[in-house]
């Protein structure tokens, strides 16, 4: 299996003179099976050069694409995606089904940026074979590619996807932040060590009822364990790791991940590689490299072997 980069940004573009080395396309990654199928995670604007390589394949192009969630980064590339108007290719579209408002549904609403007040012309020029396919959790085969989608902690229902294939594996995290207390005083940064004891204090909410916050702690370590667990061992674990920890100090509920969170998912589950990504962008590529050595030194420091990177865009990674 391999890996290639396409946009690796979180949040808003950002290309111009500072973010060359790392990139400035949002969230796309292209999963090379060796197979000739093509599978896609997100459609942020990196899909945009993704789809340029992929028309020039020709016709009957078979694409999956799996999306995290629709927030604009992870879809604003898709309305232009080359292989879309080229007829003879059959493109699935596959992302989260919608909990909490049921009438937008997950093909409603990527359509609708083919609404003319979104899009340039009122024909789409969609020529594929193109279907929608929401998903929750569970497994899914796709001929020899197994996924495993599992709803994330975001604004907004996002589903992180285990693929594997080969005896190789990756989890992509897309938007996620740890679960933690929203009630209680802890230290932020602190939700992927979420303990009872260093989250029940002070709120009042928890004071009189020290077994009801015990138990509130138990399920968000519980939920952050199974996620953990969905990681377990994968060759390379794509994390959101948008923030420093100071960073995340003022960003706590924002849906991301600090950096030392993301380390620490990884060491954690045993991932062979930890690609951080969905960088800040107000992170340009001088503080991208001082981040990425501060995570390397901070893995080791956590006794991690294996290799630390930020991720960025035309990087290929063969797992
Ligand atoms: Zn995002
Ligand atoms: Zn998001």
């Amino acid at each position: 299996m391999r890996v290639k980069v396409w946009g690796c940004r979180g949040s808003v573009p950002c290309p111009g003179l500072n973010t060359v080395k790392y990139g400035g396309n949002t969230s796309c990654y292209e999963v090379l099976t060796g197979d000739g199928r093509h599978f896609v995670l997100d459609g942020g604007t990196g899909i945009w050069p993704l789809g340029r390589a992929l028309a020039a394949l020709g016709t009957g192009q078979r694409i999956t694409v799996l999306f995290n969630h629709t927030h604009w980064d992870h879809i604003a590339g898709f309305a232009f995606f080359e292989p879309l108007f080229v007829a003879g290719n059959r493109i699935d579209a596959y992302g989260p089904f919608n909990l909490v408002d049921q009438g937008k549904s997950f093909e409603r609403t990527m359509q609708v940026q083919w609404d003319r007040q979104f899009y340039p012309h009122r024909f789409t020029g969609i020529a594929a074979l193109l279907e929608y396919h929401e998903m929750r959790e569970g497994v899914t085969d796709f001929g020899g590619v197994t996924v495993r989608s599992h709803f994330m902690n975001h604004s907004i229902q996002a589903l992180g996807y285990r693929v594997s294939v080969g005896g190789k594996s990756l989890f992509y995290t897309g938007d996620t932040e740890p679960y933690r207390n929203p009630w209680a005083d802890g230290e932020a940064g602190s939700g992927a060590k979420a303990s009872p004891a260093a989250e029940t204090t002070s709120s009042g909410l928890w004071d009189d009822d020290d077994h009801f916050g015990e138990q509130a702690g138990a399920i968000i370590e519980m939920r952050n364990n199974q996620i953990v667990e969905l990681c377990r061992d994968v060759d390379l674990l794509i994390c959101d790791a948008q923030y420093t920890a100071e960073e995340y100090r003022t960003k706590v509920g924002w849906g991301h991940t600090s950096i030392p969170d993301a380390v620490d998912m990884g060491v954690k589950a045993g991932a062979r590689r930890i690609g951080l990504s969905h960088h800040e962008p107000l992170h340009d590529d001088a503080r991208l490299d001082a981040l990425e050595a501060w995570a390397r030194d901070y893995a080791r420091g956590k006794g991690f072997t294996g290799e630390v990177f930020m991720t960025r865009e035309g990087q290929e990674v063969t797992l």
